[in-house]
């Protein structure tokens, strides 16, 4: 940030306190420089799942859950069905809210939910190169995205077969293997 999108001036680029924050001189505005949220979904249509490759950098060419940055004004779950049906070309039904990553690269925030994939008619968007349904095994682990791709659908799986289905919460950092969190099975 360089100006203050409030009056205007220059900002200096100081810091108050021990978080990243940008304080204007002039008139006192704050701003806090949070994560950015991002929301997607597992769609899912008997034992398979939606994924979309990607046509859009980061990870061009690359698969990944149908989602993206929720936008201001809207909830969560609009901005994850939203995302969906701009990427996969047809309409999901939100089932519930399934896992939350920190992820300290890039600074965000990813929220995916558990979705009903009502229709098969789905088509890749303009950001998506194809989309298509994977089983367990047909899922090409070794060219997902992201990180929080990859975990959550390892733990879509495994709940899966076991027929239970928790709350995901795990810290992505970069080099390291995922920290995760279990909160109580619902
Ligand atoms: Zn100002």
């Amino acid at each position: 940030m360089k100006f203050c999108s409030e009056c205007g001036v220059r900002l200096p680029g100081r810091t108050s306190g021990p978080w990243p924050r940008v304080a204007c001189e002039r008139c006192g505005a704050v701003f806090y420089l949070s994560p950015r949220l991002a929301a997607a979904c597992i769609a899912y249509r008997d034992d398979r799942v939606l994924l979309c490759r990607r046509a859009v950098d980061p990870g061009y060419g690359m698969w990944s859950l149908p989602g993206g940055f929720v936008e201001k004004g809207e909830s969560v779950a609009s901005g994850a069905a939203r995302e969906f049906l701009e990427e996969a070309g047809v309409v999901v039904e939100i089932a519930r809210p399934y896992a939350l990553f920190r992820v300290a690269r890039g600074h965000q925030m990813h929220v995916v939910y558990l979705a009903k994939l009502l229709d098969t008619a789905f088509r890749p968007g303009a950001e998506s190169l194809e989309a298509a349904l994977f089983d367990e095994s047909g899922v090409p682990w070794n060219h997902l995205a992201f990180a929080s791709t990859r975990e959550a659908l390892r733990r879509y799986f495994g709940d899966r077969r076991r027929g239970v289905f928790g709350f995901l919460y795990a810290e992505i950092m970069p080099f390291a293997p995922a920290v995760q969190g279990d909160w109580a099975n619902a």
